[in-house]
């Protein structure tokens, strides 16, 4: 899978064919990106919340377990989505042991180097490339951390009165966003339809698809979906597509294959996809705001009794993950949920 020739394949491919949507550019160069490396940690390219903190996805397993003991204790599914090193996954089924609650484990994911890491993290999983094999037959407990992010947008640019698609011209080896052929201005929700020369509108059908697929997956089966994720209520006026590398902003086309390229969610699409599909949708809330109603002070407060010498660092975790001005604000939490399912806790709006 390793492909240290993507630019100049893409390159060829734009000089021969034309100029590529942005999702076209974005999907090849996340999925080279992810394919041979771990991008997780201080050493790789950003850090996510498993990888901050255990208390993380042991909160999201007891979320679940509270969900389950609801429902009447059925058997279930613990499914995964983009699951990194699997420290999401090893911590919310480590908590969700401890109470007696022991899933069959589905982990989807196209990254061979993070397929071998997720192995050794969970022993036994079954893997997919992509949810269309999920089986049926279990409620499920399906997760998905920073996933959507990481899935190809495509882009629409406004040039004078008309609307355009956004594509990637090459010259020189140098990849630029260019306006493509114009797009009828139907396809453009009629409040964004004025918006200024320049404006930039994004969409992920390949995110819509997912989501869809999840919600039917739980219509059908029973269980819910927790995404989690920064992101708007959209469709809005805004360009989103940004590229990380060493922790650092960079050029998003620049080097492709080489930076982490992600885009922010539309929960607001998401959301109304699921409902369309017959599920419930609860919030989105912020993680902050998530975390602290199920219990993240009180989990910080019995780590930091059990490991006094630990206590700075926990506090620590606990504010990087909750606090308003690190993810606590910046990320949401969105559950799709079976219809005839009980409420999740934490996204009740009183709280
Ligand atoms: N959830 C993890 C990792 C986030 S990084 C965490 O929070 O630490 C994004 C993850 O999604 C990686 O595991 C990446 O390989 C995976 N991924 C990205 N695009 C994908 C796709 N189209 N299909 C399956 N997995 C994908």
């Amino acid at each position: 899978m390793s492909d240290a020739l993507l630019p100049e394949r893409l390159a060829r491919a734009i000089t021969m064919g034309g100029p590529i949507p942005v999702s076209h550019f974005m999907g090849a160069a996340n999925t080279q990106y992810y394919a041979n490396r771990d991008p997780l940690g201080a050493a790789g390219d950003f850090i996510t919340a498993p990888e901050i903190s255990q208390m993380f996805g042991e909160l999201i397993g007891l979320w679940f377990a509270d969900l389950w003991s609801r429902a009447g204790k059925p058997e279930m599914t613990y499914v995964e989505l983009g699951p990194g090193r699997g420290t999401l996954a090893k911590d919310a089924l480590r908590a969700l042991k401890q109470v007696g609650v022991e899933p069959t484990v589905h982990l989807v994911e196209n990254s061979p180097a993070l397929r071998t890491m997720q192995e050794k993290a969970v022993p036994g999983a079954t893997r997919h490339d992509d949810v269309t094999s999920l089986p049926d037959g279990k409620p499920a407990m399906i997760v998905a951390n920073e996933f959507f992010d990481a899935l190809p947008i495509h882009q629409l640019v406004k040039r004078g009165d008309h609307w355009h698609e956004r594509l990637v011209a090459c010259q020189d080896m140098l990849f630029l966003p260019i306006a493509g052929k114009q797009v009828p201005d139907t396809i453009v929700p009629e409040a964004l339809r004025t918006a200024p020369s320049g404006s930039i509108i994004e969409t992920s059908p390949a995110s819509v698809a997912i989501a869809r697929a999840l919600a039917k997956h739980v219509v059908k089966n029973g269980g819910a979906a927790l995404i989690i994720d920064y992101g708007y209520d959209g469709p809005a006026i805004g360009e989103t597509l940004q590229a990380v590398k060493d922790h650092a902003p960079a050029n998003p086309f620049d080097a492709p294959g080489e930076h982490d390229l992600s885009a922010h969610v539309d929960f607001a699409t998401l959301g109304a996809i699921a409902q369309l599909a017959g599920a419930r949708v609860l919030g989105p809330v912020s993680q902050g705001r998530w975390l602290n109603s199920i219990g993240l002070e009180e989990r910080a407060e019995a780590l930091r009794r059990a490991r006094p010498d630990q206590a700075a660092s926990l506090e620590a975790q606990r504010v990087r993950l909750a606090g308003p001005r690190q993810m606590g604000r910046l990320f949401r939490v969105m559950g799709i949920i079976s219809p005839d399912w009980p409420d999740g806790a934490g996204f009740s709006h009183d709280q």
